[in-house]
């Protein structure tokens, strides 16, 4: 969804200054908005008994901005060994920090492991052996195959990679109960950018249910269920936001049932990254270049190695020019990349734009700076956060030629076999 009015409001009153001071291009991040939304999504839920958000790190990975995670009670949900990392470095510990990785190597079980361990999730059977110490705590994703349909980011179940297949589940817990598990949990995701709450409030019932026949099966509780992320934010002005209010009290139904019926209900647990940072960040940028060829292209200060979603997925991002409304022309927004799809907007009405213009790239704030690379060595910009009392914050600085020359040997280092 195009930025709130009000944080609009506030941005046309400073972002020139901003600008002038920092330069573009970069990421902002808005500290308000954050934590208004991260208080809605707690309040969503609060008919659950016991709930929490494992805030997906990847989609954000600042430690700045998972600060505020903290603050709002949130734990952290990594899948590598830098999200592990940066985890513990602001403090997070033990059962704070969910794992959820797929195709996982020694070295991250043993990251995993270290300085306090953290909630182990598995992605498949054959990784119960390779755990080098099984935790008394595991969960295990779960993919349910045919049983449900995904969606274009993530795919359909049974083509995605992720997870333990149906008819190995039990198999798994029992396994895992073999060497040592006493405790459990069940995850699951299945949707990405998901803007439908009923999905979502079908994952919460569809991992109860398996919760019911295993623990029959195994003799055993679980503690939590995983509905995982995929909560979805409307890019383009005419969609919908979800619904979370009606999703946290569809599920709260679910779960009360649950309780009435079995005596106990696990907690429940989400690992959101898009929906509790992506519609606060925005990606500043400035026209440079226009050319008009057989269409009317716009040339920027940035490219896709600060926002790679609309060339990778075709995704679409609002886009606003600071002091400037209306849609005189239809113009494609390019960077500087020799790749065709390097494109923030393709044929989209904007008012005309000349250079010099600042450019307002909507909904950066998840998946945007994260996802960056440095392909025909283009390097990343800056992150500021936006603080509640107007002031700006320089959270990471923007990458320099020699960071990416830094892993060059230009003398290379010689090693002759045999
Ligand atoms: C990416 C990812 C998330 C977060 O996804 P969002 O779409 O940002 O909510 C959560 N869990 C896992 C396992 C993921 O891979």
């Amino acid at each position: 969804m195009p930025i709130s009015a009000e944080l609009s409001n506030r941005l046309a009153g400073s972002l020139e200054e901003i600008v002038e001071h920092f330069g573009t291009p970069f990421h902002l991040y808005d500290e308000k908005g954050i934590r208004e939304n991260g208080e809605a999504l707690i309040r969503a839920f609060e008919e659950v008994e016991s709930f929490r958000e494992y805030f997906a790190v990847k989609a954000l990975p600042n430690p700045t901005i998972m600060k505020i995670m903290q603050d709002l009670g949130f734990g952290f949900d990594c899948s590598s060994i830098a999200e592990l990392l940066l985890s513990r470095q602001i403090g997070a510990s033990g059962e704070q920090i969910m794992f959820t990785s797929n195709n996982t190597s020694a070295a991250e079980f043993a990251v995993a492991e270290a300085d306090g361990g953290c909630v182990l999730n598995l992605d498949d059977i054959s990784l119960i052996d390779k755990v080098p110490r099984m935790p008394e705590l595991i969960c295990f994703r779960y993919n349910p195959g045919e049983r449900r349909s995904g969606n274009s980011i993530i795919g359909n179940p049974i083509e995605a990679k992720y997870g333990v297949a149906h008819d190995q589940l039990l198999e798994a817990y029992q396994k895992a109960m073999q060497r040592g598990a006493r405790r459990f949990g069940l995850h699951t995701m299945l949707a990405s950018n998901e803007l439908n709450h009923a999905y979502m409030v079908e994952t919460a019932r569809m991992l109860l249910d398996r919760v019911v026949s295993l623990s029959e099966k195994l003799g055993i509780q679980f503690e939590f269920i995983n509905i995982g992320g995929g909560l979805g934010i409307p890019y383009r002005p005419q969609e919908k936001p979800l619904d979370i209010v009606s999703m946290g009290r569809e599920i709260a139904d679910l779960f009360r049932s649950f309780k009435a019926h079995h005596g106990y209900a696990p907690k429940l647990f989400l690992e959101s990254g898009r929906y509790i940072t992506g519609p606060y960040g925005v990606l500043i940028t400035r026209a440079i270049n226009r050319k008009e060829i057989y269409r009317t292209y716009v040339g920027v200060d940035s490219c896709m190695s600060s926002l790679m979603r609309p060339g990778m997925y075709g995704a679409y991002h609002h886009i606003s020019v600071l002091g400037k409304q209306g849609e005189q022309e239809t113009v494609d927004v390019v960077g500087s990349l020799c790749e065709n799809n390097d494109k923030f907007a393709v044929q989209r009405p904007l008012p005309a734009i000349q250079d010099g213009d600042i450019l307002i790239i909507h909904d950066a704030g998840a998946h945007g700076h994260a996802m960056g690379f440095n392909y025909n060595g283009k390097t990343r910009p800056k992150e500021l956060l936006l603080r509640s009392d107007g002031s700006v914050d320089l959270i990471r600085r923007e990458e320099t030629i020699d960071d990416i020359f830094t892993t060059l040997n230009f003398e290379p280092d010689r090693f002759i076999p045999g």
